[in-house]
């Protein structure tokens, strides 16, 4: 019984924290889910609890944790129901966990994935904003704290198993010419520019391949998400960027290549499903079932590829330049994006304001550098405030926003 892996979900009602359930239901022998985490679905959470049993679940929202221990106590789950930011920093950093799964989305991920490294545990990241915001404070946190860091984003997943095992961060020793991040281009491939100021949230949430939370669809949609994954791979490979190249290949069958001086390029394949990063991970260095069919080429048959168009594809060439400028500009282009989207989503403004609002953050936020925790959060906060005044402006030159009107 004792090397069954007890693992804390942050984020476990999301589509991450999904797939990471499903895993760990075809594994009882492996593993255990110890905490579960949500910001406030209590039906979901509650139907999580009632099928793991997990020692703790924790809603960030008080209200809600009130309602699910009441639940909880009715249906007589041994689960004890915590709330708050504090109590998701605590069950993923408390002796009895193994690993952690860091599934929250956005910037509210940030500070428990830093407990989680900080407590040395093995951390496994889905939550690639908080690379973005504080890349290099976390890496050194990962490595003081001896913990290990498997990266569970598909892309970065396959780079690390097309890496050589014993890649140590440094690209040139191990004859590394190149990462080539591969991207579906998401549903707008092939909208042309003109049309992009009408796409709607439900289109731009669309994805052809993958199914996913609606941030991460939206940042699909504007390949913002690409950009924040140039910067994760940075961080998690030691890559300058201009060594990372976004291959655009609209299958999703190719997850991410590594390119090799001796000419030779490794490729990590398969079916776009994340339970087989998320299995790829959580067995390492085992290869463990992860339910996803075998990969069929015959059905696949063509594998095709284009260049990005960074005049269409904004959000993609200010995210090479936040990497570039380096300092706090990643943690301004994370924040502003949020905001963003979230604008988006509520109808507060078009699809192609999202880049001009994250320009304008990253032009009006000074350049400064960044060395604590503290610092990243108030890089965050003031960006937001930044970026809603941008939009209260926007919208009283250009009206407030109708999609019916628009088409
Ligand atoms: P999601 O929206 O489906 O789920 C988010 C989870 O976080 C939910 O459990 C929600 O309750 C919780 N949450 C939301 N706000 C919170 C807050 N303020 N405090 C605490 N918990 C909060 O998102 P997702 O698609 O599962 O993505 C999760 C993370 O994984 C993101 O960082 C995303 O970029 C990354 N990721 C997702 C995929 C994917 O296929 N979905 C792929 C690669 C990387
Ligand atoms: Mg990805």
């Amino acid at each position: 019984m004792n090397n069954i892996r007890q693992i804390t979900i942050l984020g476990s009602t999301g589509s991450i924290g999904e797939s990471t359930l499903d895993v760990i239901a075809r594994h009882p022998d492996r593993f255990q889910a110890f905490a579960l985490t949500a910001n406030n679905n209590v039906a979901k959470m509650l139907e999580q609890c009632q099928r793991f049993k997990p020692r703790y679940a924790v809603m960030l929202d008080a209200a809600s944790a009130e309602q699910l221990a009441l639940k909880i106590s009715a249906g007589g789950i041994n689960t004890d129901v915590l709330s708050g930011v504090e109590s998701l920093e605590k069950v993923a950093s408390l002796p009895e966990v193994d690993a952690v799964m860091a599934a929250i989305v956005g910037a509210a991920g940030i500070r428990p994935t830093f407990a989680a490294a900080e407590a040395g545990k093995l951390v496994l990241l889905a939550n690639k904003e908080t690379l973005v915001m504080a890349g290099r404070i976390f890496m050194d946190l990962v490595k003081q704290h001896h913990a290990t860091l498997l990266p569970i984003d598909s892309e970065h997943n396959a780079i690390y198993q097309s890496l050589p095992a014993n890649f140590n961060g440094d690209l040139k020793v191990s004859g590394i010419n190149k990462i080539l991040l591969t991207a579906s281009g998401g549903p707008f491939r092939k909208t042309p520019l003109s049309a992009l100021d009408s796409v709607t949230p439900e289109q731009a949430c669309a994805h052809p391949n993958w199914d996913m939370g609606r941030k991460i669809s939206v940042d699909s949609a504007t390949m913002m998400n690409k950009g924040l994954e140039v910067i994760e791979a940075h961080w998690l490979f030691n890559a300058p960027a201009e060594k990372i190249q976004v291959v655009i290949h609209p299958q999703s069958v190719i997850h991410s290549m590594v390119s090799y001086v001796d000419g030779s390029v490794v490729a990590q394949l398969g079916n776009p499903d994340m339970r087989t990063p998320i299995a790829h991970a959580m067995g390492y260095p085992e290869r463990i079932e992860s339910g996803v069919p075998a990969l069929d080429m015959f059905k696949v048959a063509h594998l095709d590829f284009e260049e990005p168009d960074f005049n269409k594809f904004v959000c993609l060439r200010l995210s090479y330049e936040a990497l570039k400028l380096g300092n706090n500009m990643p943690t301004v282009l994370n924040a502003a994006n949020e905001v963003a989207v979230e604008s988006f989503l509520n109808g507060q403004m078009k699809f192609t304001a999202i880049p001009a609002m994250i320009e304008h953050a990253l032009q009006h936020v000074a350049c400064e550098s960044i060395a604590t925790l503290a610092d990243v959060l108030a890089t965050d906060a003031h960006t937001r405030l930044v970026a809603k005044e941008w939009l209260q402006r926007h919208n009283h030159h250009h009206g407030e926003l109708s999609y019916s009107s628009s088409n």
